[in-house]
């Protein structure tokens, strides 16, 4: 038995294990500067390796979900949320025979251009950044892994495949960007729908989980939205009485977990099989999307969705760490426009190249919530 697989090799062995309708890795359209392509790695596997070593990358871990800075030690950050849907996506991606590499890539990239502060962030550079062509977190990270890693001598950014920069832009959008955008069409690829899929459940079912612990979500409150008390009728009685309320709440987790997961494969693969989609291409110009949970749990998710929304994200208690943080980035990004020398160097090299106001927000864009406030604090004791 040969032992060493070449990627040529692990090509041909996509053709057989993946669906017609996977995107394969030897299809790929390639990148915006050919590069030889690597003799272990397929093209996905290694946008994914480029994405993981990426600065950005290690700063998600310090870079706010929900919570400002990190209330609790166990608070979801972008990293660890990052990990909890690529987990996702993979599971589900190889259940569908899709590219679990592929799938991987576009959610481990999927944050990376998110502001310090979780939304608050993107609400203020967007307003900041009107006349200057807007600011929104799907286009800042396809900046990042094209203009702001610098890890290579022949380009700038991390030069993807242009289907994991398709993921990350998600839909079409007009704007400048000085690389050529990644092919767009009518509907993304599997890979990247259940991109945005495996997204959504893990952060609504991890936001629940953040909520009920920092006792901002009260149990009571959540018995009331159906699919959590649907989840409750199939927990609660498992469960011995003298069960810890952590045990309790993981086991609730769980359970909500699998259930959105596995609707989310079956009622997926039945799309796929009605829609009779035998080609890549076929999925790209198909009417609608075909990655998604059942009509059944549709309702049901979104409503604990909107829960969310009106009990946690607009908490008081959230809503003024969100205040707080947005006058923090205003303020930041004023105080750079004013005295352009309290930037570093290479911020302020790519002035001419990027435009002042654009390389001040990829600055203050990608910094973490500790730094941000550092740097405010550094700021504002100056003035
Ligand atoms: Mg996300």
């Amino acid at each position: 038995m040969k032992v060493l697989r070449t990627r040529t090799e692990q090509e041909a062995e996509e053709r057989t294990r993946l669906a017609p309708f996977a995107m394969a890795s030897a299809d790929s359209a390639g990148r915006v500067v050919p590069e030889a392509p690597h003799p272990y790695r397929t093209h996905f596997q290694r946008d994914r390796d480029r994405i993981v070593h990426a600065r950005a990358f290690r700063r998600l871990q310090y870079k706010t979900q929900v919570f400002v800075c990190h209330e609790g030690d166990h608070d979801r950050n972008r990293l660890t949320h990052t990990l909890e849907a690529a987990q996702i996506a993979r599971t589900v991606a190889r259940v569908l025979r899709l590219n679990e590499d592929l799938a991987e890539a576009v959610v481990l990239a999927h944050d990376l251009g998110h502001t310090p502060f979780g939304h608050a962030g993107e609400r203020v550079l967007a307003e900041l950044l009107r006349a200057e062509g807007g600011f929104d977190h799907n286009r800042q990270s396809l900046r990042v892994v094209d203009l702001l890693e610098q890890r290579y001598p022949r380009f700038r950014g991390l030069n993807l495949t242009d289907e994991t920069r398709g993921g990350i832009l998600k839909h079409g959008a007009h704007f400048e960007h000085p690389v050529p955008l990644p092919r767009l069409t009518p509907q993304p690829l599997l890979e990247a729908q259940l991109a945005d899929a495996a997204d959504e459940i893990a952060y609504t079912s991890h936001d629940v989980d953040d909520g009920l612990r920092s006792e901002i979500l009260h149990p009571r409150a959540l018995a009331e939205v159906p699919l959590w008390r649907d989840v409750s009728g199939e927990v609660v009685p498992r469960l011995p009485a003298a069960a810890e309320e952590s045990v309790v709440r993981s086991q609730h987790l769980i359970a909500l977990l699998d259930r959105l997961i596995t609707d989310l494969e079956e009622s997926t693969a039945a799309a796929l099989e009605a829609a009779g989609a035998v080609s890549v291409e076929e999925v790209r110009q198909a009417p609608k999307r075909l990655v998604g949970l059942s009509s059944e749990l549709r309702g049901p998710f979104l409503e604990l969705k909107r829960f969310l929304a009106d009990r946690f994200y607009h908490h008081p208690r959230v809503l003024a760490r969100t205040r707080e943080a947005e006058g923090v980035l205003r303020d930041l990004f004023l105080l750079y426009r004013k005295d352009p020398s309290a930037l570093p160097e290479p911020v302020r090299a790519r002035f001419s190249e990027d435009g002042e106001a654009r390389a001040i927000a990829d600055y203050v864009a990608g910094m973490t919530d500790r730094f941000a406030m550092a740097e405010y604090r550094r700021l504002r004791g100056r003035r």
